[in-house]
């Protein structure tokens, strides 16, 4: 299928200035106002039918191909960036202050406007839809719930989703992937410990929070180390412990905060129903009130098997055997794409961006040579149908 790479190597000079031009004006979660409206022009451009506003300021696509009755199928970019203070001396570093592509959002939404371009240009090879998901506000707060709460999957149902993301470290251009869990769940949690406070000198008369916070922390590391079994991993960590504020007088109150990783939906409401006793049993061992705040966050990212294995299959033809690397083990970071997955059967690959800075960091900048492969991935993708 040479004709698709001619037709990439057609745009990419466009491609790259594009992804350059979102580089240099990065918008954060929810506020993807400019970012929203380029890609909104660029699919107008094609052909696309647009709708805008989706989910505060997603953008979905709709390509109806012309090569018959076909299933529908769906891929999602993310176009958020992050309150970074970018450190890159590049002619198209951010030119909003605080705020930077570290994630590689920018390159995420260049490749599938690419491939919503290449597909329009040979609509007629194209069997049944191809629905274009941009979706705001990964990073943290869930654009992909806001987008999915307006029915973008139930007004036409995908047959699948696929979404990629860019990887520092793996080779450009190669892609890795897993089949069932590949990212964790992300919730947080906030706990209070509550009682009276008093002299330091004196605390017999008092019910010290802080003593029992102490406490508390270890015991909620037990339930990752002593009930969760070794192969199906639990983070917990306690990030924030907050109490008093002079050197002899014991607080009324501590305050920690926290996050919760899982790879299985069971296990997160485990994890949350033994927090909830810890926190309560504790706090009754000390005479003091507990609160406990969970707050639901991502879930966790499930790969569903065969189209995993159709991604695998359709990098294997694309790119070789050598470029396609299966990953032994998930990552505990979490993906707001697991909404996605959660509805439909959806799968997630990882694309390689060679040596660049690592995610998150100001010093990171998406890798231009992987624009055309991970183009070449979704077109290839599109295409075929099994
Ligand atoms: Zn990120
Ligand atoms: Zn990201």
């Amino acid at each position: 299928m040479d004709w698709i790479r001619n037709a990439i190597e057609q745009i990419l000079p466009e491609l790259v200035a594009l992804r350059h031009d979102l580089h240099a004006h990065p918008e954060l979660a929810f506020e993807e106002y400019r970012t929203a409206e380029v890609v909104a022009q660029w699919l107008q451009r094609w052909g696309i039918e647009v709708r805008t506003g989706i989910g505060k300021t997603g953008v979905v696509g709709t390509l109806r191909g012309e090569a018959g009755v076909g299933d529908i199928v769906g891929f999602r970019a993310d176009m958020d960036a992050l309150p970074i203070e970018e450190a890159n001396d590049l002619p198209y570093r951010s030119r909003n202050p605080g705020k930077m592509h570290a994630c590689g959002h920018d390159g995420h939404t260049t490749i599938l406007l690419g491939a919503a371009a290449v597909l329009a240009q040979c609509r007629e090879r194209v069997r049944g839809c191809v629905r274009f998901y941009f979706q705001p506000a990964e990073e943290g707060v869930s654009g992909a719930r806001a987008m999915l709460a307006e029915g973008v999957l139930e007004e036409m149902p995908p047959k699948w989703v696929v979404a990629l993301h860019g990887r520092p470290g793996l080779p450009a251009g190669c892609i890795a992937l897993r089949a069932g869990a590949i990212l964790a769940s992300a919730d947080t949690f906030d706990i209070w410990l509550k009682g009276r406070g008093g002299h330091a000198a004196l605390p017999h008369l008092t019910d010290d929070p802080i003593v029992a916070g102490a406490y508390l922390i270890q015991a909620l590391q037990t339930i990752a180390s002593r009930e969760s079994s070794a192969l199906d991993p639990v983070v917990l960590s306690v990030t924030q412990f907050h109490a008093g504020n002079t050197y002899n007088v014991l607080p009324t109150v501590a305050h920690l905060t926290g996050t919760v990783r899982c790879l299985q939906e069971g296990t997160r409401g485990r994890v949350r129903e033994r927090m909830a006793q810890m926190v309560e049993a504790t706090a009754q061992s000390w005479h003091l009130r507990g609160e406990f705040e969970w707050h639901d966050g991502v879930p966790p990212l499930c790969n569903d098997r065969a189209v995993t294995e159709m991604v695998a299959r359709v990098a294997t033809e694309a790119f070789g055997a050598e470029s396609v690397q299966w990953l032994e083990h998930p990552l505990m970071g979490a993906e707001d794409f697991a909404y996605f997955a959660r509805a439909v059967p959806a799968a997630m690959f990882l694309l390689g961006l060679g040596d660049v800075a690592d995610w998150h960091t100001a010093c990171f900048d998406f890798n231009d040579d992987a624009i055309a492969p991970g183009v070449e991935m979704l077109v290839r993708l599109a295409l075929q149908r099994t």
